[in-house]
């Protein structure tokens, strides 16, 4: 990691030959001054770097495009590691393979490249051959992440796609529909998703002794999933083993909350008779029937063929899902200081000879952080495997009309190549591609070489990121600029100004065509947002009329006393 933020240091070098003759005081008062400037064009480049809070950031928005093109996820998921226990990982690198100690030994002290290689491995199979070829899932995106003992585990969500269409909850007015999408959703819940603990009796009321204990010795994980003979009890064994949160800790899940101890996941939960659907502030809770107040939710069958400590979430609302994204799936690593405080100390610690390059480099290594990784996750790094999978590709849209420039240079030729944006305004005339918006566009088409060379769809549409980034507040200085890109994605077009649709402003011709119905899932918060920006407006303009009439009031009453005083 330090070599390739040196590396990328160079790069910034190189590419920002101004930068490299500052002076050392230039660059020291620029990073004292808050080095907002410099720092900013620095961590940009800090986003090529692993693992980085600027990479973690670059892939939410990249994962924020994915489900404004493929909508709504169906689940979110959680796959732990088991590898003192796996015996196909045992069987590559254990002295004795039957032995616990000479499991652990060989995964923790000897050989943690192989051991997060496997799971790598493991959990690409796992997506095709279950998330795929069981559940159906059309697509996926997932990311790795090492914790507490060092061992991996991922994080992700993943489109299903028989999945009902919970939105329509919050949509629809018509209450024999509310109550089918309900019925439906709770039913392909109660089919997805377990908080049953199968254990316990169908009679037995969560009686402490019902509960089946652990299955450690040998431990339920270390058994070969095609040898099992008892698929029943072996889920009854890896529910008890695996699926239980037992043990509330401060280190990890205890958090102090109105003054008392409370535990983040919300365990012990409450008993559920039946799986039902609710709606708490406006969104849909599901709660899927619970026999076991302990126990983390899990499919059947993710958890007989992974055999580890499994979770699986229904997702009821696109903002559970854009949350879970920011907090959740793409968070960066804790790091021990703030940006400030580590750009301090490393003007105090700059030595009076110290070449421009250096200070760079210095500032991108800080971006690494001080924070411990562990073995496996070094291994993970070192071995060049993905910290993230998709199964999408990614493709950024210029929208402020910037163009690469070329590779090589030939006398009285541009010296910048043709944008998507010029591919699509000189695209064919013809009812196929006349009325295909530029996001379809570019999501659906390989660019050719040339202009007018023939459109070869792609295998799979992309995920397509549009630039630059404008905040979507209505009130907000950006929102005009927000407002064209809307409409140069979502409205066909051929000339720019054909956009503005007989309107004087981007944000007027942007509210015509969110009211105009025909309008993608996609921009249903751009609808709420402007609805709640008008009611505002009209709320102002109300005051204001209110305010006019007590004045004309106070006018004509005035004139009544003046009237009346004369007579
Ligand atoms: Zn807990």
């Amino acid at each position: 990691m330090r070599w390739r933020a040196l590396q990328t240091g160079k790069i910034y070098i190189n590419q920002h030959p101004k930068d490299a003759r500052l002076s050392l005081e230039d660059l020291k008062e620029m990073i004292s001054s808050g080095g907002k400037e410099l720092s900013k064009r620095v961590l940009h480049y800090a986003t090529s770097l692993r693992g980085t809070k600027q990479f973690w950031f670059k892939q939410q928005s990249r994962l924020i495009s994915m489900i404004d093109c493929l909508d709504m996820p169906t689940i979110f998921f959680t796959h732990s590691a088991a590898d003192n226990q796996w015996p196909e990982l045992a069987r590559l690198i254990a002295e004795n393979p039957d032995e616990s100690s000479s499991r652990s030994s060989a995964v923790n002290n000897n050989n943690p490249a192989l051991a997060d290689w496997l799971f790598y491995e493991r959990i690409s199979k796992f997506m095709k051959t279950f998330n795929v070829d069981v559940l159906g899932a059309t697509d996926y995106w997932f990311r790795f992440e090492w914790q507490h003992r060092g061992s991996p585990h991922v994080h992700g969500i993943a489109w299903l796609h028989n999945a009902p269409d919970i939105e329509k909850l919050l949509s629809s007015d018509d209450s024999a529909e509310l109550l089918d999408v309900a019925e439906r959703i709770t039913a392909y819940v109660g089919g997805l998703v377990s908080t049953m603990n199968p254990g316990i009796p169908a009679d037995g009321n969560n009686i402490i002794n019902s509960i089946p204990l652990p299955k450690i010795k040998p431990h339920v994980c270390n058994q070969q999933y095609q040898g099992i003979n008892n698929l029943e009890m072996d889920l009854v064994d890896l529910v008890a083993t695996c699926q239980r949160h037992t043990r509330c800790s401060t280190s990890y899940c205890l958090k102090r909350k109105r003054g008392k101890q409370e535990c983040r996941f919300g365990y012990p939960k409450p008993l559920q008779q039946v799986t039902t659907i609710t709606t708490q502030e406006g969104e849909p809770v599901v709660l899927t029937s619970r026999n076991d107040n302990l126990l983390n939710a899990y499919n059947p069958v993710q958890l007989s063929a992974w055999r580890a400590n499994v979770d699986m979430q229904y997702i009821v609302s696109r903002n559970k899902v854009i949350k879970y994204v920011a907090k959740y799936a793409t968070k960066s690593e804790p790091r021990s200081k703030g940006l400030q405080e580590v750009y301090s100390t490393i003007m105090k610690s700059i030595k009076e000879d110290a070449t421009p390059l250096k200070v760079v480099q210095k500032l991108l290594t800080s971006t690494i952080g001080e924070r411990d990784f562990s073995a496996q996750e070094t291994c993970h790094l070192l071995l060049m495997l993905p910290l993230f999978r998709a199964s999408r590709d990614f493709v950024v849209l210029s929208l402020d009309g910037s163009r690469q420039v070329t590779e090589t240079f030939e006398e009285d030729k541009s010296v910048t190549v043709d944008s998507q944006l010029d591919h699509y305004c000189a695209r064919p005339d013809v009812p196929e591609f006349r009325e295909v918006s530029l996001l379809k566009f570019v999501q659906k088409y390989r660019i050719p070489k040339k202009i007018g060379s023939a459109l070869v769809p792609r295998n799979k549409d992309v995920i397509v990121i549009p630039r630059p980034y404008c905040s979507p507040d209505p009130q907000g200085p950006q929102y005009e600029q927000y407002s064209k890109q809307k409409l140069m994605l979502h409205k066909p077009f051929v000339q720019l100004d054909e956009l503005l649709g007989g309107c004087d402003t981007y944000a007027a011709a942007y509210a015509t065509f969110l009211q105009s119905g025909n309008v993608p899932k996609s921009l249903a918060d751009d609808i709420h947002r402007l609805e709640m920006a008008q009611a505002e407006d009209q709320q102002t303009v109300d005051e204001e009329v209110t305010i006019i009439y007590i004045f004309k009031q106070f006018i004509f009453y005035s004139f009544l006393c003046i009237l009346f005083a004369g007579m």
